[in-house]
């Protein structure tokens, strides 16, 4: 049954989308192609550096490709604005009516000035006759590699910018970074919680064995978050920790950037989504993460849900409403999402 169904049509709800990472490898290459006219870069063509159809973006590969190739070639107000509005367009072409968009804050030309370019192409885009049914907020990214001093001025945009268009923090970053370097951050995550007390937080939790021990999960649950992503390396313990939350905590789950990048094993049937999605004190969300380097849209990870794990017709459209609950962008959007969702 659920194979018939058009998944694209279906309105759906991403909570786990990476700006720069959401990039098509054709919008990428569109800026190259000015700069390069403009002999603004150096950087090799976005389609020879990273191939049509090439998604098996490892972890060892992954952050590199940030680190040494989209952050040089997106440097500059015109490219942020120009890939952002992009972005929002991909993401309303498949069908995504409510979108919680996460990004580091990076210096350009301020970090201040990044966030709010940002936020200005998202009004020029929702300013669109007629109005695109899809509504996007700001969830900025504290790095886990970041210094505290940068960290902390994460949480600062944060304060200035909520009420404005974010709506959250998140933790984020390399997972090879040490456990240890976190408890700097104990002081952010509680200074949130206490002066922004509707400031939604989700984390980067246990998306590799060497971030899924024990110790760095106590610390992450110590912060309270609202939500975690990946959620794939954990102990029993901790699983029946998630479990107890007073609150019931909301998983980003993201089946195909996990599989392409061999974050687990088992391939999409084996995937830990098949373990959660029915476990009632927590609520499952799909996310694509990157859908630029992992190349599959949000209607793609709903058909692959239905295909792997034989979701029905109405458990696809419970599971797309259930992500309602733990959107980070108040009320009136709830109310809004629940009137042209699927029933
Ligand atoms: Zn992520």
């Amino acid at each position: 049954m659920s194979r018939m169904m058009d998944f694209k049509a279906l309105p759906k709800i991403e909570l786990h989308a990476h700006l720069s990472g959401s990039i098509s490898r054709q919008c990428l290459h569109d800026v190259w192609v000015k700069k390069h006219q403009a002999g603004e870069t150096t950087l090799e063509d976005p389609l020879i550096q990273m191939p049509l159809g090439k998604h098996d973006y490892d972890l060892e590969t992954f952050f590199p490709l940030f680190s040494s190739y989209i952050y040089h070639l997106v440097n500059d107000p015109w490219s942020l604005r120009y890939t952002t509005l992009s972005v929002l367009a991909d993401f309303v072409a498949d069908g995504v009516v409510y979108l919680e968009l996460r990004t580091t804050p990076r210096a350009l030309p301020t970090h201040e000035e990044y966030v709010q370019a940002i936020l200005d192409a998202i009004a020029e885009f929702e300013a669109q006759v007629p109005p695109p049914k899809l509504r996007t907020k700001l969830i900025l990214s504290i790095d886990r590699r970041n210094p505290p001093a940068t960290a902390f001025s994460v949480l600062s945009l944060c304060r200035k910018f909520y009420g404005h268009g974010v709506v959250g923090l998140d933790l984020c970053g390399d997972p090879a970074s040490p456990t240890s370097l976190l408890h700097s951050f104990t002081p952010i995550f509680s200074a949130a919680r206490s002066s922004l007390p509707n400031l939604g937080i989700t984390l980067h939790f246990a998306e590799a064995s060497c971030s899924g021990t024990d110790q760095e999960l106590d610390l992450l649950l110590s912060w309270r978050p609202d939500r975690i992503g990946h959620v794939i390396h954990l102990s029993d313990k901790i699983r029946q920790r998630i479990k107890d939350c007073d609150k019931k905590i909301g998983l980003e789950l993201c089946l195909s950037c996990n599989v392409h990048a061999n974050m687990i094993t088992g391939g999409f049937e084996g995937h830990h989504f098949g373990e959660w999605w029915k476990v009632p004190e927590t609520i499952v969300t799909l996310g694509t993460d990157d859908v630029g380097v992992f190349g599959s849209p949000l209607s793609n990870e709903y058909a692959l849900v239905a295909k792997h794990f034989g979701l029905t017709q109405q458990e696809i459209c419970d599971l797309a409403r259930k992500g309602i609950d733990i959107i980070f962008g108040g009320d009136e959007e709830k109310e809004r999402l629940r009137k042209i969702m699927w029933t």
